[in-house]
């Protein structure tokens, strides 16, 4: 065995160009493949599929994703003059905030891939739906758990402001997904979120600690690791959470 080594420690610059040595570095470094999108690239299906409400734009490995964070459906959280404003429903209150014009920026890896750790996702922005709105967890204000209060607060979005007016979607809504398969938007760490179906109008039954699992959807037909909307009724309040737990892969940033 040594002898065999030294020879190739000597010839070390030489394997630089060498298509044998690339390869097996290549091999090395592979991400894991259950992350695979196959054909398709993320940067294409965020180009595709974000409203015009969000400014998309690639630099290398990243893409950055802007947009001031109002809904381009009606909410009771908008100011009565808005056209958007719609009354809230019957039974549920408004909490003191309103939709406020924010300067969201996020950026996501092109090539989302599984982190060795996994980091626990936190109060404040964890993704960015289709149309701008930040996506948030199930936790509110001092990391508490969204309790009957908060949701009575909710729109028929699933959405409420928080400290800024910063508009926000915790659970499934009337204009993100109910009950289906929908793209939802993308989390921080690049993985897209769909509804609570698998585009086989089926629920998913393999879903791992982080809420998702890898197949074929819609946007990426040859497969991507992504999360599923919570099936889990909440509380018996009949909602729906969108994210909770930890994220599969590494976050990008998230600036406001
Ligand atoms: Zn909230
Ligand atoms: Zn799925």
């Amino acid at each position: 065995m040594i002898k065999l080594k030294l020879p190739a420690l000597a010839l070390g610059l030489s394997c630089l160009a060498a298509t044998a040595c690339d390869k097996s570095e290549a091999d090395s470094v592979t991400p894991d493949t259950t992350t695979s999108t196959g054909t398709t690239s993320v940067t294409s299906v965020v180009q595709a599929k974000y409203t015009s409400a969000v400014t998309i734009s690639t630099s290398g490995s990243s893409i950055t994703l802007k947009s001031n964070g109002t809904p381009d459906h009606p909410t009771p959280y908008y100011a009565t003059t808005n056209p958007l404003w719609e009354a809230q429903r019957t039974g549920y209150t408004l909490n003191p905030g309103t939709v406020g014009v924010q300067n969201y920026s996020m950026t996501i890896p092109t090539e989302p891939a599984a982190a060795a750790t996994k980091e626990a996702t936190a109060l404040g922005p964890i993704g960015m739906a289709l149309n701008g709105v930040a996506i948030y967890n199930d936790q509110e204000g001092g990391n508490k758990a969204l309790d009957t209060g908060v949701i009575g607060s909710f729109d028929r979005a699933g959405a409420h402001p928080g400290p800024g007016n910063t508009y926000h979607y915790h659970v499934a809504g009337d204009f993100t997904t109910k009950d289906d398969a929908n793209l939802v938007g993308f989390l921080r760490d690049g993985f897209p979120i769909y509804g609570r179906k698998d585009k086989d109008g089926t629920y998913p039954a393999n879903l791992d600690a982080y809420g998702g699992h890898t197949g074929s959807t819609t946007e990426f037909a040859s497969g991507i690791y992504h999360y599923h909307c919570s099936n889990v009724n909440y509380l018996s309040t009949g909602v729906y959470v969108l994210k909770s737990g930890s994220y599969y892969g590494t976050k990008g940033t998230f600036t406001f």
